[in-house]
């Protein structure tokens, strides 16, 4: 069984367990799962392999280390049993890994450090992250760096349709880092990417979009590519938004959730929250029927983790019965689809997501 790399895995101490570097995991138990004749990441070209392998203590996280005391520290490495899940067997993940960096490609899946991406990859599925690996907006959550953005990249969209056409996705997902800097946001790129995607395969293509500060030509120019799936997340109730979300305002995000609704309904609109960032039940449901009331199709609800001690901590682990009840409450409240559980995240087996909303 496997710990994940959070801010509990930030703050092991030397005698920690085993860490596996390919994942940034740690093993709980005498060894990597992995082994070391399947770690991809040894196969990997010694400049290949600092990058695959994201940094498991940051200066930022020595220095909150030295400030912890001990029990805090003890305390913070401890995740309740359902948050621990075995690694995937064999090295499927290998060649995503290679394909990736082999096109330059970034993932929010190795970005944001998500916990579920040795099962996507193994799977042959990733998030594709356009526009860069910089992001404008220094959210609480959020583990992409932030600083001044990198360059648009003009062939980008062809690198993406092909490694999604290399790895045979049925369902392609595209977002990216929010680029306030550019005009549109961004918005002609992610339209180039559906076009570049729909030409070279048959998948169906979900964007997950940032909120382009409003702009609804933007979100409009993205609907002219004609994606299957809008996805904008709210990420978590209003009251938060200020330590969570910064620059981000909720009711400019429900406004472009309802005008994807209206200027093309027949496109599926998606939103998530992640949880346990100090949320009450009241709150949340009152979230749930804004996004209804805004033409929201399908929602996702996921257990929010740490990325490291200076994200947003998190407040509360909420167990796997309370995510299966907040489904069967949202779905109750006309939601097509509902994914609702600790390891959820917006893209998380978005593929079957689609299938099963499209069948209503
Ligand atoms: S859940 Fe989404 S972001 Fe996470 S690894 Fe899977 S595809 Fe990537």
């Amino acid at each position: 069984m496997l710990r994940l790399p959070l801010v509990e895995d930030s703050v092991a101490g030397a005698d920690s367990p085993l860490k596996c570097m390919t994942w940034g995991l740690v093993s709980a138990g005498s060894s990597c799962q992995l082994g070391a004749d399947n770690n991809p990441a040894q196969k990997l070209p010694p400049n290949e392999h600092a990058r695959v392998a994201p940094a498991v203590r940051s200066p930022a996280v020595e220095e909150g280390l030295a400030q912890c005391p001990e029990p805090e520290r003890a305390r913070k490495r401890r995740l309740p049993g359902w948050l621990k899940k075995p690694l995937p067997r064999g090295n499927e993940a290998f060649y995503t890994h290679r394909l990736l960096r082999e096109l330059r490609l970034e993932t929010v899946c190795e970005n944001s450090r998500c916990p579920n991406l040795p099962e996507c990859y193994a799977r042959r599925t990733a998030t594709f992250m356009i526009l860069g690996n910089i992001c404008t907006r220094p959210c609480g959550f959020c583990a992409v760096a932030r600083g001044k953005p990198l360059p648009v990249e003009a062939d980008e969209p062809q690198r993406v349709a092909e490694a999604a056409r290399r790895l045979g996705l049925r369902h392609v997902v595209i977002t990216s880092v929010t680029r306030d800097d550019l005009p549109d946001g961004g918005a002609e790129h992610f339209y180039r990417c559906i076009l570049a995607v729909r030409q070279l395969t048959e998948a169906t293509v979900e964007v997950l979009t940032p909120d382009f500060l409003g702009n609804l030509r933007a979100v409009d120019r993205v609907l002219e590519a004609g994606p299957d799936v809008y996805n904008h997340n709210v990420e978590t109730v209003p009251r938060l938004y200020r330590k969570v979300r910064g620059r981000a305002d909720y009711n400019r995000s429900l406004r472009l959730l309802a005008h994807v609704k209206e200027q093309a309904p027949h496109i599926r609109t998606k939103s998530g929250l992640m949880l346990g960032l100090g949320e009450t039940r009241e709150e949340l449901l009152e979230v749930l029927a804004d996004l209804r009331q805004h033409g929201c199709d399908c929602l996702t609800l996921g257990q929010y983790l740490a990325p490291s001690l200076r994200h947003v901590p998190v407040v509360r682990y909420v167990p796997p019965h309370e995510f299966a009840e907040l489904g069967q409450i949202a779905k109750r409240l006309g939601f097509l689809h509902v994914a609702s559980g600790p390891f959820v995240r917006s893209s998380y087996h978005a593929d079957e997501m689609v299938e099963l909303s499209h069948g209503h």
